[in-house]
């Protein structure tokens, strides 16, 4: 086994860097800081550690552009989203350093003792795997409520996105933190387990795929450690008769083409009802149509390459095999390297790999339903559980199917989004536990019962 990784600029095609990985020794002497430090820092009083985060924000905003640059180099996401992904952070930073404080503060119950609470107190050292989607984001949304509740941590970033993982690692020291609070391993697969597998470790956060995620709980389990599960989705989005086009078009659009259809909350499929439908497809493909497409790095690109062309084979792999069951390309589908047309295929029905799959990339599966019923019958009818999104008017009617969506999230006449003041998560093969908001906050901490008789 290799023990180098690179980084290549998908775009261009050009190779930006190579690192060393780091040796068992290394990994050992790492372990042990994180360890180490986790003595003092859980000590720290909470608004000690949550004024840090005014650091972190600042950081990110003074160097929003050079994070943006690297990220958009790595792994081909439009400049202008980059910078999104950034300022999303910031508020981030900002939702927790507000209320991470009473988040956390002992919680007074009254029984038979003269005074009982629960007090929340840190794990340890928690280890993060992240994927390369949004290389900022999905580390900052596990690691600030993390670290702020007074744990250390641990980051194994996806392997194409290491100048993202180290730079981050060194903004976390910029900010003030102890050495040691936040360390990024540049590890292979076979050294995440051992890793897992130590004591000094106590839970694991990881944001992939099904197929990572069953690793990652198998380890965690045979260990009995704790795991936090963000995978896969296949995000229905539910376009029902009565929906308001002019006004939720381009979120539609935005739902399956943001991030380059790199999103594991983009709407997957399209469940639209027959009464709408032609005048839908109308619309959605003249827009899907319009997007501008090009080099990551110019301000108008909306839509650019894949983080790497082996992402495209899969997508290709995906929609051929649908296509033989009868699916139809409607508009797009073709595919050069890395780059993959922004797509639409009509005649989608269940058991085609493009309904039953997660399709990670720009490829709008279209599901034609004669009615509501049908409509929230195809929603039901996939093995993932992160969100639902439907557009209609009537709203009052929506609201009544909350309890029969079966995903971690449900959003009415809105795309399906992560927000700080909110928990994100999901359900069936999309995994389990929540982040973000005070659900997230708490998934590392231990709820310890203190009773004074
Ligand atoms: P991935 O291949 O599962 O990789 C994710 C991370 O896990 C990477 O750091 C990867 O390292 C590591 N990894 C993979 N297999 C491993 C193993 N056997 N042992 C140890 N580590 C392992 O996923 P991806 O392609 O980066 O990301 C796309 C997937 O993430 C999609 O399925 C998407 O839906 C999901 N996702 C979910 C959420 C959510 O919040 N639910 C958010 C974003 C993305 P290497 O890079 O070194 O292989």
């Amino acid at each position: 086994m290799s023990n180098k990784t690179s980084t290549h600029n998908p775009f261009t095609g050009e190779s930006i860097k190579t690192y060393n990985l780091h040796t068992d020794v290394q990994v050992e002497s790492m372990l042990q800081l994180a360890n180490d430090v986790s003595k003092t820092w859980r000590q720290k009083p909470i608004k000690e550690r949550s004024k840090l985060l005014n650091k972190v924000a600042k950081i990110l905003s003074d160097n929003l552009e050079t994070y943006s640059e690297l990220m958009t180099a790595e792994m081909g996401k439009p400049i202008a989203q980059s910078r999104s992904e950034i300022e999303k952070c910031i508020f981030l930073c900002d939702f927790y350093r507000k209320n991470a404080d009473s988040f956390l503060a002992d919680q007074i119950i009254e029984t038979d003792a003269k005074e009982s609470f629960i007090s929340y107190d840190p794990l340890g050292t928690i280890l993060a795997v992240m994927p390369w989607n949004y290389p900022f984001w999905q580390v900052m949304r596990f690691a600030i409520p993390t670290l702020t509740a007074g744990n250390t941590a641990l980051l194994k970033h996806a392997s194409n996105v290491t100048g993202c993982a180290l730079i981050i690692e060194e903004l976390f020291e910029k900010a003030g933190y102890p050495k040691g609070c936040f360390q990024t391993l540049l590890v292979n697969h076979d050294q995440v387990e051992q890793i897992l597998s130590d004591d000094r470790v106590k839970a694991v956060s990881l944001t992939g795929s099904e197929k990572a995620g069953r690793k990652i709980a198998e380890i965690a389990g045979r260990n009995l450690k704790k795991a936090v599960l963000e995978l896969g989705g296949n995000n229905a989005c539910v376009v029902l008769g009565d929906a308001n086009l002019e006004a939720y078009l381009d979120i539609m659009v935005n739902a399956r083409m943001q991030n380059t259809g790199q999103s594991c909350i983009a709407a997957k499929r399209f469940i639209v009802e027959a009464s709408i439908y032609d005048e839908f497809l109308e619309k959605f493909t003249k827009k899907v149509k319009s997007l501008k497409h090009g080099d990551p790095t110019d301000d108008q690109t909306d839509f650019s390459v894949l983080a790497r062309a082996d992402l495209a084979d899969i997508l290709e792999d995906q929609v051929e095999r649908s296509l033989k069951k009868g699916a139809k390309v409607h508009f797009g589908n073709e595919r050069k390297k890395a780059y993959y047309q922004p797509t639409i295929i009509t005649n989608v029905t269940p058991n085609m790999p493009i309904f039953d799959e997660e399709t990670f990339g720009p490829v709008a599966a279209i599901i034609k339903v004669k009615d509501k019923a049908e409509a929230y019958e195809m929603v039901a009818n996939t093995r993932f559980g992160l969100g639902t999104m439907i557009f209609t008017e009537d709203f009052e009617d929506a609201t009544a199917h909350v309890s029969e969506i079966e995903d971690g999230a449900f959003f009415i006449n809105e795309l399906v989004k992560s927000d700080p003041r909110l928990p994100f998560g999901g359900t069936k093969a999309s995994g389990y536990g929540r982040e973000l908001s005070e659900e997230g906050i708490m998934e590392f901490v231990n709820k310890k019962t203190v009773y004074i008789n």
